[in-house]
């Protein structure tokens, strides 16, 4: 240890493992508090903020406006020390951290908060093939996908009839319907522009869902709402409809439906992290290791879980929902207790201030659901919302927040175009054989001659 830490040795060490919302709201709250030590282990060096993520994977944002790095965040704290590390397992009796690459950690407390994976449901292909939108680095793939088909396309216009300029965004939740709205905002704002020798008007935004309706926990308006939205942004919606097989140039719907295409956007669901499994904690659904409500493990004193990791019980019996606010508050108050219960007080239940849910649905329009009685708000009062929620999970990150304020203003007045910046190799996309079903479908109003959801 170095000689400026030895004062600190009055308080508990604190392994935090993961640096998203959860683990920042805690590692955050404790820095304040010399006498407490706090070693804080991710597998990057940066937060990455999440909500964000389909803005750099449709060129809106850059991935440096997104990620932020944790030691700068925490420069001025010496009682916080950040290693990169990948956690591999958690022997939680012990409160030991087991990494792949850095070593133990040995903390008297230890909060886990690894967030999530994507779960692509055992759907074939789909791992292979799809690409997910949970990471950085998922953001800046597709972004490269997204861009490779129009080069592509615009060199060789033929394989618009593979389907080059079809996208499918699989899943109707919050990420799907952002990611949507975003796409046939650049498609028709900015492609149509810098694209002068290609047929941009064959490009089709596709949406698939099992489920019968678009952003399912919000109210029964507010799908009709967001399905008028996406439909004048001429996004075709398949609701109600499985994704049975993800290939390399297509997607085979339940219906019979086949679309060819370059480019799958899965936004299905999310899954516990592996290493939920390997925590040796009590699982319960979705693999979310089960918590006390004051977010302590039952027989594991000094172990705590926040975040999308944790079922949290909400007080309808239910768990929290995975939200970045249930995060960054959650993990605020992990810290609390551990404060607490270092002070020899006694830790509380957790308790959630409810900021709403809400989505940006692409350019100009937005839809939230706020307060208990979940009042609906559309267009520029609900983009206010979303920038008011977002800009306040952004200072559980960091203290500037002003940039994003005025780039969100911008973006939503439409005011700043995307930036299509991408290298040739990352553009690189192998054009080869294809195994579609047969037989090949059409749909019903596609694009005349060239049917958009067929092979
Ligand atoms: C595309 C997308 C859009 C979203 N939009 C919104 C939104 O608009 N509003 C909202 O409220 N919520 C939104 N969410 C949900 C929100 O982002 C999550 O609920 C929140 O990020 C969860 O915070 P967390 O700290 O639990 O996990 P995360 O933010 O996922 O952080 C987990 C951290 O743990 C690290 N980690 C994981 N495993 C390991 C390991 N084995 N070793 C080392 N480090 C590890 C990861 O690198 C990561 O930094 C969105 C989520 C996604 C994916």
């Amino acid at each position: 240890m170095s000689p400026s830490r030895a004062h600190h040795d009055a308080g508990p060490h604190v392994v935090v493992v993961g640096g998203g919302f959860a683990g920042l709201g805690c590692a955050r709250r404790l820095a304040k508090h010399d006498d407490v030590r706090v070693t804080l282990l991710d597998r990057n060096n940066y937060h990455q903020f999440q909500p964000l993520l389909y803005q750099v994977a449709t060129s809106q944002l850059a991935p440096s406006d997104v990620a932020y790095s944790l030691r700068k965040l925490f420069r001025d704290r010496p009682n916080v020390d950040v290693k990169l590390a990948g956690v591999e397992s958690i022997d939680a009796a012990a409160r030991t951290v087991h990494t792949t690459d850095a070593g133990s950690f040995t903390g008297d407390v230890v909060v886990l908060a690894a967030g999530s994976q994507p779960n692509f449901f055992n759907t074939p292909g789909a791992q292979e093939h799809a690409f997910p939108l949970y990471a950085l680095d998922d953001a800046t793939h597709l972004r490269s996908r997204i861009l490779g088909v129009f080069e592509a396309a615009d060199r060789d216009p033929s394989l618009l009839d593979d389907g080059a300029l079809n996208f499918v965004v699989v899943g109707g939740g919050p990420t799907g319907v952002e990611t949507a709205g975003a796409l046939a905002d650049l498609i028709r704002d900015t492609m149509t522009v810098e694209y002068r020798d290609l047929a941009v008007s064959a490009a089709r935004v596709h949406i698939v869902d099992l489920g019968h309706t678009l952003l399912g926990p919000f109210s029964e308006h507010a799908h009709d709402y967001v399905a008028k939205v996406l439909g004048r942004k001429g996004v075709q919606l398949h609701l109600g409809t499985a994704v049975t097989e993800v290939g390399a140039g297509h997607v085979a719907l339940g219906d019979g439906t086949t679309i060819r295409t370059r480019c799958v956007v899965w936004g299905g669901g999310i899954k516990a992290p592996a290493l939920a499994a390997r925590a040796g904690l009590p699982q319960g659904r979705g693999g979310r290791i089960d918590v006390e409500p004051d977010l302590t493990v039952d027989g594991f004193p000094g172990v705590y879980v926040a975040g999308d990791v944790a079922n949290i019980p909400a007080p309808d019996g239910g768990s929290f929902p995975q939200l970045g606010s249930v995060a960054l508050q959650s993990g605020t108050w992990a810290a609390d207790n551990i404060l607490a219960e270092a002070a020899g007080r006694s830790r509380k239940p957790f308790h959630y201030h409810d900021k709403g849910i809400m989505a940006m649905i692409g350019r100009g329009a937005a839809i939230a659901e706020v307060g208990p009685h979940r009042h609906e708000l559309h267009g520029v009062i609900a983009f206010s919302a979303w920038l008011g929620v977002h800009a306040a999970l952004m200072t559980g990150v960091r203290d500037r927040v002003d940039a994003f304020i005025a780039w969100a203003s911008d973006s939503f007045s439409s005011a700043r175009g995307p930036q299509l910046l991408d290298h040739a190799e990352a553009a690189q996309i192998d054009w080869g054989e294809d195994a579609a079903p047969e037989p090949m479908t059409l749909r019903e109003g596609d694009s005349a001659g060239r049917p958009a959801a067929a092979t």
